[in-house]
């Protein structure tokens, strides 16, 4: 699959407005961007590290992913996935699907900041839910 770096972090949070100003405390960078992505029901902040970005996710509603994932966590967030970079995400998913891992999306789909990204199942990857995605071009 050949990633170029990994793109970014995903930490789940209850409340982006109370987690920003440590985020941005840790990272040495303001928050550049809050997005609110409707099909997954979360809103999003990035922050800059290098190349690499934090992206924190703050459920919209109690049937978002998100707010299942802290309600499973006690409460708390933490760390959500991680988001390998690709050239290509359908060419990715090709070669994922004939090593045998399992897909959650079987199809590139948009996801924040216009990248294409698609998930692999926890399943196959040691439990670590597993983003790849690709640059707009
Ligand atoms: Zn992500």
């Amino acid at each position: 699959m050949k990633p170029s770096h990994i793109e970014h972090l995903g930490i789940a949070v209850t409340s982006l407005d109370a987690t920003i100003p440590f985020f941005e405390f840790l990272t040495g960078s303001k928050c550049y961007s809050i997005e609110e992505v409707a099909d997954q029901k979360v809103k999003t902040a990035f922050f800059k590290v290098g190349q690499t970005k934090i992206e924190l996710l703050e459920p919209t509603c109690p049937e978002s992913t998100i707010a299942k994932f802290i309600e499973k966590n006690g409460g708390r967030g933490g760390v959500h996935h991680v988001a390998f970079n690709v050239e290509n995400v359908a060419e990715a998913l090709k070669e994922c699907e004939a090593a045998g891992i399992q897909l959650i999306d079987k199809a590139p789909r948009k996801g924040a900041e216009n990248l294409m990204i698609a998930f692999l199942h926890p399943k196959s990857t040691c439990s670590v839910l597993t983003e790849i995605c690709e640059q707009p071009k």
